[in-house]
């Protein structure tokens, strides 16, 4: 049994997160880093799903790939932005078919630069329902989670209240990833104040490059701390040093979330293996051990 909620249940789980590459070469990396973060044995490899036509299929051949080919549990990301209805649940029963069974359903945002984005399925809510009327009992369905609010969230109670909801519906949460321990802590304690006790794995992101973690922070709403922001501009033209910073701080992060009972750590990898080798080597997280069953033994 490979569903994640179940993985939870059994312990702490250690997840990566991808991206389907879009050319040769980055598929070849792709290839090179799944080779050296498999051995860590994870217990569970995401993958995200873009805003274009063909990533949204190499998603798909990805997410096969490493069913049929590795020793990874997959976990497809899926939005419902620009999809009508009747195309996520085709997707969804290919998926089912194929014997996928985690799915990270999530809203999506207009691809970039997109005319007239449209939702047939307003909210990630509503791409839940459809996960388990389409796979019944066969899905584990993850949901995303924003510790800071969600950017377009009216107000950070308002984005509580619908969080909790979405998260009754599934599984589980991942979040987005985030700098400072008591902004997730602060998240977990107002989702209890709603009755709300889904499991919601904290998203790790090692920083390797300044103007492109600056970049993503403005998109997510997640803020850098003034004291790491100054930390990397002063090496921001060095990139071993940045990564150096990048795998102290989230270290120290993953430290102090599994110290403060996370029930996991899922790194946002962006495709390259060597921060999040070391963050793994840092904080003594054993390999999953083959004749035990996944996401029973990381050491904090
Ligand atoms: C772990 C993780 C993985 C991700 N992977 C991808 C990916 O693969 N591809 C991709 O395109 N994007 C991805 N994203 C980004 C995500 O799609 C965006 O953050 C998007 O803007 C919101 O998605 P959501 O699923 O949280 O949406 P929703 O849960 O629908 O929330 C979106 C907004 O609507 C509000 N809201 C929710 N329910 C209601 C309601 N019933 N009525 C009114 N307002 C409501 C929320 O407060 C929030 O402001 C990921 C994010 C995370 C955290």
């Amino acid at each position: 049994m490979t569903r994640i909620d179940v993985l939870l249940a059994r312990g702490t789980t250690t997840s990566f997160e991808f991206f389907p590459p879009k050319t040769d070469e980055g598929e070849a990396h792709l290839r090179r880093t799944l080779k050296e973060l498999e051995p860590l044995r994870p217990s569970f490899a995401s993958v995200t799903y873009g805003a274009g036509g063909s990533t949204r299929e190499r998603t798909h051949q990805l997410v096969i790939d490493m069913l049929r080919h590795t020793s990874l549990v997959p976990m497809a990301h899926l939005t419902t932005v620009s999809h009508h209805r009747h195309e996520l649940a085709s997707l969804l029963a290919r998926y089912r078919a194929e014997g996928v069974q985690n799915i990270l359903a999530l809203r999506g945002d207009p691809p970039r630069g997109s005319p007239a984005p449209f939702y047939d399925l307003a909210h990630a809510i509503d791409l839940v329902e459809l996960a388990r009327e389409v796979g019944g009992e066969g899905f584990a369905i993850g949901v995303a989670a924003h510790p800071e609010g969600h950017p377009q969230a009216t107000s950070i109670a308002e984005d509580r209240r619908h969080l909790a909801t979405k998260l009754a519906a599934a599984d589980f949460g991942v979040t987005q990833f985030f700098f400072r321990a008591e902004d997730y802590l602060a998240m977990v304690e107002d989702l209890s104040t709603l009755g709300c006790d889904t499991p919601v794995i904290p998203g790790v992101m090692p920083v390797t490059d300044v103007r492109q973690i600056e970049r993503f922070a403005q998109l997510s709403g997640a803020a850098v701390p003034v004291a790491l922001a100054d930390r990397l501009h002063a090496v921001r033209d060095r990139p071993e040093q940045v990564r150096r910073i990048g795998v102290e701080v989230a270290t120290e992060l993953c430290r102090a979330l599994l110290d403060a009972g996370a029930p996991g750590l899922h790194f946002y990898t962006l495709n390259r293996s060597t921060a999040t080798r070391e963050i793994h080597a840092n904080l003594e997280l054993t390999a999953e051990d083959p004749s035990t069953p996944a996401g029973t033994q990381h050491e904090a």
